[in-house]
């Protein structure tokens, strides 16, 4: 039917906001192909492969609470214990579902059609979700070639019409993380009045001397916000809690916009014991950068130029060569995260990164040498 209808009980479609029009929708991680004979593995969406601390399910448990009852919205236990250790005050914390909320509640109290927001790119795949949803107009500024963020570049773009920053350190998908005097260096040229948001999702990973720490940066600017995830070293991802830390009035814009009883009891449970054992969540941090510093290097040695990685992936900038990369990893089993630009391999079980080394070697043999 390509006549226009206009009978009653049309099929036309609802009139959606047009700025849907303008980004695409998030697409997760791919789940491995099933090949019989070889175990499979995904490592395609940097969860954390070691299991959550036993402490921390039997909390989930003992929190499994009557069901009719809503949660408890200030998180209050969890906040109280997030800002003894991190040294700040309660009032100064907001708990989301994961960090993907506050990406969302962000741009909803910075961004609309008469605004701008700047971020890298490639990045966090949310950004352009969460600031096209909103009608912002994006400005997607390009990683070096060395994966970093391009600051000088970022700092050029701020106009009147700036609202919103995003930062992402270590950066997802390319690695590096920022130091902390090329931060303060690129806030000096932000007009207090922009929002700036960073985003450390991977922090306990990074492991490189003199990198930005969002808690201080925050204590320094009220106009920074830090936004951090139980998703990936507290390996919590499927519970979806998240926080941010923010001067008092970002605080409080930020709750206008979040979803009331958002985290669940068992969610809240089991973040605030997985934070009491904060020592051992970064034992294994740690583990597992050091499992993905020999990746990287195996990768160098093989001819590759693998950027800097500080989070719980590896950044293969493959260009063209993405997808058939992608399919060579899926026909062995293994889910790796194709972005376009490049792929992402998240660290995960010896086998499986063994086997992406190995398509990697022939990959390199066959288009490089
Ligand atoms: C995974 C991730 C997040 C948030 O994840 P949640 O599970 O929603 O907490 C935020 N930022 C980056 C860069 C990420 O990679």
């Amino acid at each position: 039917m390509n006549s226009p209808d206009t009978s009653a009980g049309s099929t036309s479609t609802p009139r959606l906001r047009a700025s849907l029009k303008t980004f695409p929708p998030y697409v997760p991680g791919k789940a491995p192909k099933r090949i019989d004979g070889l175990a499979s593995f995904k490592l395609s969406s940097n969860e954390n492969y070691l299991e959550p601390l036993p402490a921390v399910t039997d909390a989930m448990v003992a929190h499994a609470k009557n069901p009719a009852v809503y949660p408890d919205d200030g998180a209050l236990a969890l906040r109280t214990e997030l800002a003894e250790r991190l040294g700040v005050s309660i009032d100064e914390l907001v708990v989301t579902t994961g960090a993907s909320e506050l990406l969302v509640a962000l741009t909803q109290i910075t961004s609309d059609a008469t605004t701008e927001a700047i971020y890298p790119w490639p990045s966090f795949e949310m950004y352009p979700q969460t600031t096209g949803l909103a009608g912002s107009k994006r400005i997607e500024v390009p990683v070096r070639d060395d994966g970093r963020h391009d600051l000088d570049a970022m700092a050029a773009a701020i106009t009147d019409r700036t609202s919103l920053i995003i930062l992402c350190s270590p950066n997802n998908p390319t690695g590096p993380a920022l130091r902390d005097d090329e931060v303060r260096q690129f806030l000096t040229q932000v007009p207090d009045h922009v929002l700036v948001a960073l985003d450390e999702a991977y922090w306990e990973f990074a492991t490189a001397e003199g990198l930005v720490n969002g808690v201080d940066l925050v204590a320094d600017h009220p106009n920074v916000v830090l936004v951090r995830t139980f998703s990936k070293a507290h390996a919590l991802a499927g519970l979806r809690v998240g926080y941010a830390l923010a001067h008092t009035a970002v605080i409080q814009g930020l709750l206008k916009a979040v979803i009331p009883f958002g985290v669940t009891d068992i969610s809240q449970a089991a973040a605030l014991e997985s934070l009491r054992h904060s020592e051992e969540v970064d034992v294994r941090a740690k583990e597992i950068a050091a499992v993905r510093d020999e990746f990287a290097h195996a990768l160098r040695d093989q001819g590759w130029d693998v950027p800097e990685a500080q989070g719980n992936f590896v950044w293969l900038p493959l260009g063209q060569l993405s997808s058939a990369f992608e399919d060579a990893c899926v026909e062995q089993a293994v889910a790796v995260r194709n972005l376009g630009d490049g792929v992402r391999i998240s660290i995960g079980e010896q086998e499986g990164l063994d086997r992406v080394l190995a398509v990697a070697a022939a990959f390199y043999s066959e288009h490089f040498d």
